[in-house]
């Protein structure tokens, strides 16, 4: 999972033995629910720390584009429905601009995380970039929407090595004020 080898390399500092899901048998989903990414990233995180007993550091994230009145935020994993892969989710990120007749619009990605401790206490953070969606892709890197999302107006996100990406995107930043506050938590 790409968003885990994105979290993983900015973490790798911290004193801490980090597992994913995927290091996990036989868990189930967590019911993403929720209205907002904040709310679904504790959701996650509060469900897997019951299932695992274990502290849990959860992702949301997703893209807005201002053409789409904000979609697909918080759907964004799931836009083209529930089978939904990159592949797909992106065609129907292209079929709805066309609809519209639109070829570039103003966009965001956006990112909580939620860290829930062992003993039930809670931190937050969010992270966000700017940037442009535009119709023609560029690019292999990343994950997800990376290859329509534009940085500036010559590079995507997928053009972009995964330190370099980490430096400038909504989850690089917000794992950066997770780390602050995991370092005053156990300082
Ligand atoms: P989640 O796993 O429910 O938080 O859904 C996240 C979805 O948002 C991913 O499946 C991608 O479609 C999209 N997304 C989030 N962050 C990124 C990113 O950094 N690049 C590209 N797509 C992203």
């Amino acid at each position: 999972m790409d968003k885990v080898k994105e979290m993983r390399l900015v973490l790798k500092n911290l004193p801490l033995e980090i597992l994913s899901l995927a290091d996990f048998d036989n868990l189930p989903d967590a019911v993403e629910d929720g209205a907002t990414f904040e709310e679904n990233a504790l959701i996650k995180a509060k469900f897997f720390r019951e299932q695992t007993r274990l502290a849990c550091l959860a992702d949301d994230s997703g893209l807005e584009v201002d053409a789409l009145n904000g979609l697909p935020g918080v759907h964004s994993a799931r836009f083209a429905g529930y089978h939904a892969d990159d592949i797909t989710n992106n065609q129907k990120l292209l079929d709805e601009l066309k609809k519209i007749g639109v070829t570039e619009s103003a966009a965001a990605y956006r990112c909580a995380l939620a860290f829930v401790d062992t003993d039930g206490t809670e931190l937050l953070t969010e992270g966000k970039i700017s940037g442009k969606i535009k119709t023609v892709a560029q690019g292999s890197g990343g994950f997800g929407y990376d290859p329509y999302f534009y940085i500036d107006e010559r590079r995507t996100m997928a053009q972009l090595s995964v330190d370099e990406k980490n430096l400038i995107s909504h989850r690089g930043a917000a794992l950066r004020e997770m780390i602050l506050k995991l370092k005053r938590r156990f300082r």
